[in-house]
């Protein structure tokens, strides 16, 4: 089956009524009103997916395709409906180049064992940029070790832009492969992925892009991009944890030996050798997450029905009321200075930890993430062990800002 285009018509949309569909919002911290600024994190769920979650296993929870009863046909629509969902969301040309995975993380190590181990020999480089998640470095350099291969890094500015010259510059013929973040979650940096895309198909150099943060805030089409391989993780996009998808053409996916053996991924099997069931359907081994993609079927629903296009303005029109009014509090300082961002901010305040500064905001009721983010190597580029990060979804509001932005006043006098 072929994939229909998305509907992308921008429409006005009642964000107060959107963020009650979030329970978990109305919810006290500390006797406080939770103010949720981590979505980077994990993305708040919608009561639509709850309940999807919910009537799986009240209504229809079996196991996928191994049953001709009604429940399993219940179970296997459902799950193979998010691949469909999966597929239009991110324009892939048909649901075959989805891979269903637990998330981002496993999508990614599929790629460097079953694509990218086979391929490298010793002398080969893996290029990927100074800002990546760990997602997005350790799997390389564990495949690297396995092959004599090294990685390649490409640096960044202090704003926190990749520089893509030396990008370009850094793709060499040693270079095998490529791993570049969409959206930063540390520095919300939004990568001209489209471009990296273009050079390094001049070159022949497969590229893989983790849009983990685009996802959940960009209208997204992996083919307009261009790139090899393109992995999501839902979780941050509304939907449940433990899953997640791989996207890449389906004559790649069939290139690729499978990664996991097991049940649900063979045609046949005898003591002899087996036969494998054709992508997508080879690497997806095992008794998968149906009802957490039952969950993501419907949060892909959800998003598509707001609109990519809305979310990615109200987020934008965020970042632009909060930017400004965490610079004016004395001692901050933001890292992460890009032209192109998304709604992530990360910041230190003048002689204090990280950790201590989102101690104290837990108190307040607000809740960001404090420490590395995942992305170690950035850190040290920066000089500090950790940030603080407040990541901003479209269920937030300018009052949710404006009580961060007093909390951190408070927060600062408690710690001077
Ligand atoms: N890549 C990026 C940029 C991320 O932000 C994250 C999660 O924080 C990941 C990869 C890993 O995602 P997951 O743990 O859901 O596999």
């Amino acid at each position: 089956m072929s994939v229909a285009a998305k509907d992308v018509r921008p429409v006005a949309v009642d964000w107060a009524c959107v963020r009650k569909d979030f329970p978990i919002l109305a919810r006290k911290v500390h006797g406080k009103p939770l103010i949720y600024l981590d979505s980077a994190n994990t993305a708040q769920k919608p009561r639509q997916v709850i309940e999807a979650v919910d009537a799986f296993y009240r209504e229809h929870n079996a196991n996928v395709s191994r049953a001709v009863h009604q429940l399993s046909e219940e179970a296997t629509a459902l799950y193979e409906g998010a691949r469909d969902k999966l597929a239009v969301f991110l324009g892939a040309s048909h649901r075959d180049e989805i891979v269903l995975t637990s998330g981002t993380t496993m999508a990614t190590n599929l790629v460097a064992y079953s694509y990218l181990l086979p391929r490298l020999k010793p002398g080969d480089a893996v290029l990927v940029t100074a800002m990546e998640h760990h997602a997005d470095i350790v799997p390389w350099q564990l495949i690297c070790k396995l092959t004599g291969a090294h990685l390649k890094v490409a640096p960044i500015t202090e704003a926190g832009e990749l520089i893509v010259e030396k990008f370009i510059e850094a793709l060499t013929p040693e270079v095998k492969f490529a791993g570049v973040v969409h959206v930063s979650n540390v520095l919300g940096t939004i990568n001209p992925v489209k471009e990296l895309a273009r050079e390094c198909r001049k070159r022949g150099i497969p590229l893989l892009v983790d849009g983990s943060q685009s996802a959940p805030h960009l209208p997204l089409n992996v083919k307009a991009i261009g790139c090899d391989f393109y992995v999501v993780t839902g979780h941050k996009m509304c939907g449940p944890t433990g899953t997640g998808a791989l996207w890449a053409r389906r004559e790649i996916l069939e290139s690729m030996p499978p990664f996991f053996g097991g049940g649900e991924m063979i045609r046949t099997v005898t003591f002899d050798g087996t036969t494998f069931a054709d992508s997508p359907h080879k690497f997806e081994a095992g008794t998968p997450n149906t009802a957490g993609f039952a969950g993501l079927g419907v949060a892909i629903d959800y998003l598509t029905r707001i609109g990519m296009e809305n979310i990615a303005a109200r987020e934008h029109a965020l970042l632009e009321y909060a930017t400004p009014r965490l610079e004016a509090v004395p001692g901050l300082r933001i890292i992460g200075r890009a032209a192109n961002k998304a709604a992530v901010i990360s910041f230190l305040i003048d002689g204090m930890h990280a950790h201590d500064l989102a101690t104290l905001l837990d108190q307040e009721g607000v809740a960001v993430r404090s420490g590395h983010h995942c992305a170690h190597p950035l850190m040290q580029f920066y000089g500090v062990t950790g940030t603080c990060r407040a990541s901003l979804a479209f269920y937030n509001t300018e009052a949710e800002i404006d009580a961060f932005v007093a909390a951190l006043g408070r927060v600062r006098k408690l710690l001077q």
